[in-house]
Parts: structure tokens; C-alpha cells; sequence
């Protein structure tokens, strides 16, 4: 497939420099890998939320789907659970996914749900100017919180590892090419895939100079130790300067929802025939 057929031709409205260019690109380019090693175009789905990130559904050009805020993991589940031949792929704001949807988060990742999550991490609301989220560091002023927040930022990584998702990882906008690297492993991996990005917002909460001095890649990490995983993704508490690991955490295999699903579902399976007779009549 060619790079304008990836891309659509809506018209971008993200501010200059917003890491979601890099985010849409390394998605691109990791999608376009898939669909050359045997991925159907057509198999793949891209579910977003309600935030800058969301546009992502306008602008790859791809089966898409917005969900309301909060929403976009229960959506990708149960389009999964419907049709476990597809590719799901689920783009959510931190806002989006550590906030409203973080019960989603959370019960996904326990129940090894066969999907690719994407966090566009950029530690503020952006859409709505510049309020803090789970994730903006400790004294963050924002639209919200002139004063600053109060409140220690919440570690996704270290989350997502106690819930139980199979594949940990974390990126940065800093870094394309890592980026890319990631999101095919994420995509290629037979569970519940996890990616926190780091995510420049141009606007309301530029960290690019923090990251390109502490972001580093992950060497010689063995993804299968789940401690030193853990003792990894603790390293940076998302607030002080310091060591920021890039890479995947950590990685493993269980089965997955849709599989241990697939002995109930069977039972009231609806034919696709039927299902496309409904779809027809309501046009
Ligand atoms: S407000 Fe921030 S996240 Fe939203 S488009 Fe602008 S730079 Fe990007």
C-alpha cells in the first residue's frame, strides 16, 4: 500500500510541533511494514477517543471508529471479541485512558484482550487548553490548577504491569524511529499490547527539552523478567528529571480473552449472513 493511501487528505488541524505528527508517522510507517508482511488492509481498525489524538481516525486512512471519552479500549474489545480476525488498534489520550477510561484500562489488560493500545501521553489536556491529567508532573500549572497540582502523577507503565498486560512498552516523539520499532512489536504481539508514548504538546506542555536529555533506549533489558521490569518502569516517577527508559518492558504470553471467550461464544455465534441481512435493511 502507498504512503497516500495511509495517509487521507483531510485537512490537519494540529498545532505546529505537536508530537502527534511523529505518533501518525511511526504509525504509518509500522502499519505499512504489517501490511507488507501479509497484513489485509482491510483487517485493520483503528479506534480513537475525544482529544487531539483522535483525529489519528481522520487522518490514517484505515477502518476507523471514535468512541465517546473514556471509551475507546471497550470499543476495541468488543470489535475484537466480534471478529478476532481482525487488527485492532486503539489510539486514547492519557486524559482519555488514565482518567475517564482507566477501569477499561485496567480490566483489558487483566483480561489479555488481543489488542494494540497507544497512549498519546502528553501530560495535559490539550484539546480543552491546558488542564492537568493522571499523568502531568507533581506542580503542574495549568488552566486547572494555576497554583499547581498537588498531587504525585500516576505511573501507567508500573500500572499496567500489575494488571497484568503481556506487553509493556514505552516511546517517545523525540524518537521516531524507536517509535516505529515499537509499535509493529505491539502490533505483532498475541495479547494485550500496551505503549505509553511521551508525547510533546507544543502548546500547553512542551517537555521536549526534558526528554531529549533523559529519554534513552532500553539495552541489554531481558523483557521476560517481570521484576526487573518493574524496577525499570520505576525508575522515572513521570515528575523529576532523570533516566527516562524508552523500549519494551517487558513481554509475555497467556491466553487471550478472545481464545478462552471462543468455547462461550461459539455456542451463540450469529452468522454473518444474518448480521449483514440486519445491515442491509437498515440502509
Ligand atoms: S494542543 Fe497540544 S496536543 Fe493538541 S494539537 Fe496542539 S500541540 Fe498537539
Amino acid at each position: 500500500m502507498t504512503e497516500q493511501k495511509l495517509v487521507t487528505p483531510a485537512q490537519n488541524t494540529w498545532c505546529p510541533g505537536c508530537g502527534n505528527f511523529v505518533i501518525q508517522f511511526a504509525l504509518r510507517d509500522a502499519l505499512r511494514a504489517a501490511i507488507e508482511r501479509g497484513t489485509d488492509p482491510d483487517s485493520i481498525v483503528l479506534v480513537t477517543g475525544i482529544g487531539c489524538h483522535a483525529k489519528m481516525a481522520d487522518y490514517l486512512a484505515v477502518n476507523s471508529f471514535y468512541a465517546i471519552h473514556g471509551r475507546t479500549v471497550p470499543v476495541a474489545t468488543g470489535i475484537k471479541m466480534a471478529n478476532p480476525d481482525l487488527s485492532v488498534i486503539c489510539c486514547a489520550g492519557d486524559g482519555d485512558a488514565y482518567a475517564e477510561g482507566l477501569d477499561h484500562l485496567v480490566f483489558s489488560a487483566k483480561r489479555n484482550s488481543d489488542i494494540t493500545v497507544i497512549v498519546h501521553n502528553n501530560r495535559v489536556y490539550g484539546l480543552t487548553t491546558g488542564q492537568y491529567t493522571p499523568t502531568s508532573p507533581y506542580g503542574f500549572r495549568g488552566r486547572s490548577t494555576p497554583a499547581g497540582t498537588v498531587e504525585p502523577p500516576l505511573n501507567p507503565l508500573a500500572l499496567m504491569l500489575s494488571s497484568g498486560a503481556t506487553f509493556v512498552a514505552r516511546g517517545c516523539t523525540r524518537r521516531k524511529k524507536d517509535l516505529e520499532g515499537i509499535f509493529s512489536e505491539a502490533m505483532e504481539h498475541r495479547g494485550f499490547a500496551f505503549v505509553d508514548v511521551l508525547q510533546v504538546c507544543a502548546t500547553y506542555f512542551n517537555a521536549a527539552d526534558v526528554y531529549d536529555r533523559f529519554v534513552y533506549p532500553l539495552e541489554g533489558h531481558d523483557t521476560g523478567d517481570f521484576a526487573a521490569a518493574f524496577r525499570k518502569a520505576r525508575e522515572w516517577d513521570y515528575t523529576s528529571e532523570g533516566p527516562i527508559a524508552t523500549g519494551i518492558f517487558y513481554r509475555a504470553s497467556r491466553p487471550t480473552l478472545e481464545e478462552t471467550m471462543k468455547p462461550v461464544s461459539r455456542a451463540g455465534k450469529v452468522p454473518a449472513e444474518t448480521i449483514a441481512k440486519i445491515l442491509e435493511a437498515r440502509k
